[in-house]
């Protein structure tokens, strides 16, 4: 059955995020990705899904239970009148600094991702086919009371917990973007019904540059390549079925891919194919929650190997 993509309403880009040097670079997280990332997807046979009606009420219920109130407190009102954005080392990952300003486009687009990802989660549940939350920003970087690396509210938990909600005894999060999601680590690690495990560089000099050790965490120093990446999926997805999860959420980021400005491994955009295969090899209710992904010209292809395989 065809993959179901469902895409919140198209936000701004961060201008800007400050990099440890605290010198200010150019966001990557920008709009055009959406589009590379929706065009390849469709080219591989997923299909659009409208937003629900009351998707957007149900995030903000769940983004609640998942997120301090001072944090969301701050993501709604953080920006001082007459300033552009808003940049609060209180609201950083404990042992990093800020490096994610706030801007008032912050909140909407935050928070409709997040209904993006309920709404996803919803289809899957309800007509057992996989779906995509095609979602800026992204959200595994998004602790319980903290934000960074262009994530402001953990969508792939949203949808985790929305497919509890739905009936699901136990959820698996599974993260296979480059970078470790320590945000979605951090609120689900005292939660037995939602079991993590993450292929993540473990390079001290990539974010998040500290890396937990533990059952699930698969870190490598340097480019596994592709059989390496596809062996290290594997020992994830297992260690999933493992704990007995009748459902699946997929953090998917495509900066492992070979020129990604965020990541350095040399992994090809026709990875996501076998990628997907060793994700759906035990058809459980999957919903796929967009991470990262910056190299533009290769987000198309790998879309539509991921689409390819998961469609069917
Ligand atoms: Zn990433």
């Amino acid at each position: 059955m065809s993959l179901h993509v469902v895409v919140p309403e198209e936000s701004d880009a961060l201008p800007f995020t400050v990099e440890p040097s605290r010198v200010q670079v150019a966001s990557k997280e920008v709009p055009e990705r959406i589009h590379q990332i929706l065009a390849g997807l469709q080219d591989g046979g997923a299909v659009v899904a409208p937003l629900g009606g009351d998707s957007l009420s149900r995030a903000e219920r769940l983004v609640a239970a998942v997120h301090d109130d001072a944090l969301l407190d701050y993501l709604r009102h953080g920006v001082p009148e007459g300033r552009e954005s808003a940049l609060d080392d209180a609201f950083a990952a404990p042992g990093l600094d800020q490096e994610t300003p706030v801007t008032r486009a912050v909140w909407p687009a935050a928070l409709g991702a997040a209904a993006a990802a309920v709404r996803a989660a919803e289809l899957t549940a309800r007509q057992r086919r996989n779906s995509y939350a095609l979602v800026r920003p992204p959200g595994h970087h998004a602790g319980p009371g903290w934000h960074g690396g262009y994530c402001f509210l953990n969508n792939a938990v949203v949808a985790a917990r929305t497919l509890r909600e739905e009936g699901a005894a136990k959820v698996g999060i599974l993260d296979i973007d480059y970078h470790l999601g320590n945000g979605t680590l951090a609120c689900v690690q005292n939660d037995p019904t939602l079991p993590f495990a993450s292929v993540h560089s473990s390079d001290p000099e990539d974010f998040p540059y500290g890396f937990e050790r533990g059952p699930g965490l698969f870190g490598v120093p340097s480019d596994p390549g592709t059989e390496g990446f596809l062996a290290l999926v594997k020992d994830a997805v297992s260690h999933l079925r493992q704990e007995d999860v009748d459902a699946l959420v997929v953090s998917v980021g495509y900066d492992v891919l070979l020129g990604d400005p965020h990541g350095s491994w040399t992994l090809p955009p026709d990875v996501f194919a076998p990628v997907a295969a060793l994700l759906t090899e035990y058809q459980l209710p999957t919903v796929f929650v967009q991470e990262g992904g910056y190299g533009l010209p290769s987000l198309r292809g790998a879309a539509r190997a991921l689409a390819s395989e998961a469609s069917r």
